[in-house]
């Protein structure tokens, strides 16, 4: 049976991000959160720029829990736009509607990462997270819960990983084509 939480690399990546943050096989936390995903205790779920939040309810109690992850600016999502236009695999792939697997390659020219590697510290990629339960580790069963509801999510509507990352989701062709054309004429002698 394949795995409802990631069925694409970048749902996968999302949530494995959480688990590696905090977590170390074998851990509980991890065997419950994957219980509470699976029994739809995650409510009033929200991904927007720079946070994934939601509530969650166990046998304890119900607890507001929230993923915090930095946001790049406008003139980062600029010149990475201008570097996945440059992309023929990547513009191909986003124009399909999923996230090319070279898109962290190639945002990685401008310096930008979507979703966060194991381990990475820099600060754009630093997770935060909060839950109102009396756990004191920073990935409880809560937010692990969360981490894997989102992630299901965002395989089902890759454009929200480029929402929580403070980028642009709409008229993503369009954009595109715009940074294509905005590079020529950069690259183009001045008569
Ligand atoms: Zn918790």
């Amino acid at each position: 049976m394949s795995d409802p939480y990631g069925r694409t690399w970048w749902g996968r990546k999302w949530w494995r991000a959480l688990e590696t943050i905090g977590l170390n096989y074998p851990d509980q936390r991890i065997v419950r959160g994957r219980a509470l995903a699976g029994h739809g205790s995650v409510t009033g779920l929200a991904i927007e720029p720079g946070l994934v939040s939601g509530r969650v309810a166990d046998a304890n109690g119900a607890f507001d829990a929230q993923i915090a992850i930095p946001v790049y600016n406008a003139s980062a999502w600029a010149a990475g736009m201008t570097a996945l236009s440059l992309s023929p695999s990547c513009v191909a792939g986003l124009l399909a509607g999923r996230l090319p697997k070279r898109i962290d390659d190639v945002l990685a020219e401008t310096g930008m990462r979507l979703l966060p590697k194991k381990f990475v510290t820099e600060d754009h990629n630093r997770i935060t997270t909060s839950c109102g339960c009396a756990d004191a580790r920073e990935v409880c069963a809560h937010i692990m819960a969360l981490a894997l509801v989102s992630a299901a999510r965002m395989d089902d509507d890759p454009w929200l990983v480029l929402l929580l990352r403070g980028g642009p989701t709409r008229d993503l062709a369009g954009r595109l084509r715009a940074a294509r054309l905005a590079s020529m004429e950069a690259a183009q002698p001045v008569a």
